[in-house]
């Protein structure tokens, strides 16, 4: 007896196109016994069968297991249609629809079938810098439009050779379809350039690279989203040499090693970390520094962690490939000056970053959108998002409701941009600090380059309720252009509704929103930043918020955390004695000036900071006065944490505001006494998790909430999650952060976009 033939017809849709899914479809369909097609559409994947109910069972469960590794399934849907008259199955031609749009890979390091091919003496790729295929290689950063097809990549200049073309051509072949497929024959090449000479190509050019790089020289490096600036990690001038040279004073500098088994001789690694670090993403992993690592300090000075990648393309693979004598860990740092966007195009890196380097490697792959290295770092055993760019960005985040499509403008640090079209946010990769006008002008590039791939028609822009952000005035200006409503979004409401979204959250049950860190303007245009909301995307209110300060003389006390404590010190009625820390690191005029600007009220906005009492409390620990960047003295006091010590300090609560006056007190005591800064550190940031606990269980008797999120700056800090969070739990409290998104203002756009879609409607 035959079995009855049946019909169906599938759409799939999210990361289905230029990561083998055809082929992987193809191949599926064969081993089944199914007739029929598939194709790409501008919306996703369609597949036509016909076969019997057991085959067309055996299929569909392909698609639970076996997926090729940078696909990603968002929605399966499946339809019984009449049986179609097919004698085969087929990879049909593409169907593209001008209004359909769908998401597009991020770059994706290269694969172990590739890394092998790399250094396979028979194998036709052997050595060579740009072999990719489905399964790896770059993606967002070469499509310059959509269909994802060849010609709209930056590898339209190279056409294929003829083997190149019939692996493209082959269905079984894991270049089938791959856009970027090159070789030594057709595909790009490497060339290497000093000031003095021409330049070399190929393996002489990297050969040159080699050897400068081991003799101490400084050298641009492209990559997959931009430059980089390289120098040998161990050699200790060449490090201090290029601090000099970028104007980075004391951030700490990215590395990369060949493999785990370097990276292990300076840092200890969790299974975890070793997961993350070899995952198809590649970030950089903080990671703790082992105490007899020989790397100088001055690769990461002040820090008990050092931030970890492994080799993501095959030119890292082939300048860290392990030969006596030579460089085992370079430092991988963005192509840039100070704080300005990574540069990526080859005019760019002569004109900008030249004079800073020996030398510069090139090659002649253009790169269309600049994307920076991701920095991540494990909190609670899962991977936790510092700055998210390369590998992870354009993947949609799946977004609780559907909302209008939108334009979400982000904050001005740390900025990253939203655009949402149906349950998808596309969230950028990091931006950078809006403070220059090439940042500004990578923004814009940005935001141009998302709406025409994603084919998004913005029907209202959210931004920032900060009048004065770049970004606001930007989605002003859009908004005025476009005639669309705009609406500011309260910078602290738009974390928790972010923290929300990062969570999968749909109810509209209101939640704690523990909102900790550095600066957003407040609807009494205070300077916000230490508060406790409970909120859902609709709205919320201010329950608890840090005691006002003032910000004597604004960012310059930013920069010196030593302002800030004087600052704090005098709203607790503490005296400024001559032996504390913050004191000494003043000049008499100084404080002179400071005392006046507090008494008299003058250029000195009202805080209630968590980051700015962060500065404060390292300030009179000793630990540190002024910052070349943001963050810089919490991150130093969280290193100096001594785990042992479980002690803390008190908050006073009147009403809605946290008073620290008796944590100064008790503090100042304690630093008097001669405890040691490691004490001290601990104590304060116990202080925080005990004002944590307390504050959600009284907001919790009043309001029966339940959950709470933990979002804002603040919260990068691994010692402060990980406890609150403990802390938290034991007490039956439901805990969000951080998934997908990063805990700091990189993720404030999508709240934005959320809290403004519920007032559009
Ligand atoms: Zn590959
Ligand atoms: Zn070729
Ligand atoms: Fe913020």
């Amino acid at each position: 007896m035959v079995d009855r033939l049946i019909g169906k017809k599938i759409l799939v849709r999210g990361i289905v196109q230029g990561v083998g899914f055809r082929p992987f479809v193809y191949a599926q369909a064969l081993a089944n016994h199914l007739f029929g097609w598939v194709r790409n559409t501008s919306k996703g994947v369609e597949i036509e069968i016909s076969g019997t109910r057991k085959d067309i069972e055996a299929f569909l469960n392909g698609f639970k297991f076996n997926l090729p590794p940078l696909a990603r399934i968002d929605t399966f849907k499946t339809q019984t249609i009449p049986v179609g008259h097919y004698s085969s199955f087929d990879i049909i031609s593409s169907l593209s629809q001008p209004e359909d749009f769908l998401p597009i890979s991020p770059d994706m390091s290269i694969c172990p079938d590739c890394q092998e091919e790399l250094f396979n003496p028979n194998n036709r790729r052997y050595r060579y810098p740009f072999i990719n295929c489905t399964n790896c290689g770059p993606r967002f950063t070469i499509i310059q439009g959509i269909p994802y097809d060849r010609p709209l990549t930056t590898m339209a200049g190279f056409p294929m050779c003829e083997n190149c073309l019939e692996e493209y051509q082959d269905p079984f072949d894991r270049r089938f379809h791959a856009q970027p497929i090159a070789c030594p024959v057709c595909g790009p090449q490497l060339y290497f350039e000093t000031g003095i000479n021409n330049g070399v190509m190929g393996e002489t050019a990297l050969s040159t690279v080699r050897e400068l790089l081991k003799a101490g020289k400084i050298l641009a490096i492209k990559g997959l989203g931009g430059f980089h600036l390289a120098c040998d990690a161990s050699n200790r001038e060449a490090v201090q040499e290029l601090r000099n040279r970028k104007n980075r004073i004391a951030k700490a500098f990215a590395l990369m090693a060949f493999d785990l088994i370097s990276i292990e001789r300076h840092a200890n690694l969790t299974i975890e970390e070793r997961q993350l670090l070899q995952s198809s993403e590649r970030p950089v992993v903080l990671l703790e520094r082992v105490k007899n690592s020989l790397l100088p300090y001055d690769v990461a000075p002040g820090q008990n962690t050092l931030g970890f990648m492994l080799p993501y393309t095959p030119l890292h693979l082939l300048l860290l490939e392990p030969k006596e004598g030579y460089p085992e860990i370079l430092v991988m740092t963005s192509g840039n000056l100070s704080e300005e966007p990574i540069v990526y195009r080859d005019i760019e890196a002569r004109s900008r970053i030249g004079h800073l380097v020996d030398g510069i490697l090139f090659h002649n792959r253009p790169i269309h959108m600049r994307v920076d290295d991701s920095v991540t770092r494990i909190v609670n055993s899962k991977p936790y998002i510092l700055r998210r760019a390369r590998g992870y960005a354009p993947n949609p985040i799946i977004i609780p409701k559907e909302i209008p499509q939108s334009l979400a403008t982000g904050a001005e640090l740390k900025n990253v941009f939203c655009f949402t079209r149906e349950n998808y946010a596309f969230m950028s990769h990091h931006i950078g600090d809006l403070d220059n006008y090439e940042t500004m002008q990578s923004f814009e590039e940005g935001i141009n380059h998302f709406q025409h791939l994603f084919r998004i028609n913005p029907e209202f822009i959210a931004c920032d309720m900060h009048p004065d952000y770049l970004t606001s005035r930007y989605a002003n200006n859009k908004a005025l252009e476009d005639s669309l409503p705009l609406f500011r979004v309260q910078h602290h409401h738009a974390h928790l509704a972010a923290c929300l979204a990062d969570n999968g959250w749909k109810s509209d049950q209101p939640v704690i929103g523990l909102t900790f860190d550095g600066t957003g303007f407040g609807t009494d245009k205070a300077i916000w930043g230490g508060e406790f909301l409970l909120g859902n995307y609709s709205g919320y209110k201010r329950k608890y918020h840090l005691a006002y300060v003032p910000l004597p003389g604004g960012d310059v006390s930013v920069k010196k955390p030593a302002r800030m404590a004087l600052a704090h010190l005098k709203a607790s009625g503490i005296v400024w004695e001559e032996d504390l820390a913050p004191v000494r690191a003043l000049s008499e005029d100084e404080r002179k000036v400071i005392f006046t600007q507090i008494e008299h009220h003058v250029n000195s906005p009202l805080t209630s900071s968590m980051g700015r009492l962060f500065d404060a409390a390292a300030s009179i620990m000793g630990i540190r006065q002024v910052v070349s960047y943001e963050g810089q003295a919490a991150i130093e006091m969280e290193n100096l944490i001594d785990t042992e010590e479980k002690g803390f300090y008190q908050f006073e609560i009147t009403k809605d505001i946290i008073d620290p006056t008796p944590l100064w007190m008790l503090l100042m005591k304690d630093w008097h006494l001669g405890v040691p800064p490691s004490k001290l550190s601990s104590r304060f940031h116990n202080s925080i998790v005990e004002l944590s606990k307390n504050l959600c269980q009284k907001i919790r008797s009043e309001t029966q909430c339940n959950t709470v999120a933990l979002t804002g700056g603040v919260w990068q800090n691994k010692y402060l999650l990980e406890h609150t969070y403990q802390k938290l739990k034991n007490d039956e409290f439901q805990v969000l952060f951080h998934r997908q998104l990063p805990p700091n203002d990189g993720s404030i756009a999508i709240g934005q976009a959320l809290i403004a879609a519920d007032s559009f409607r």
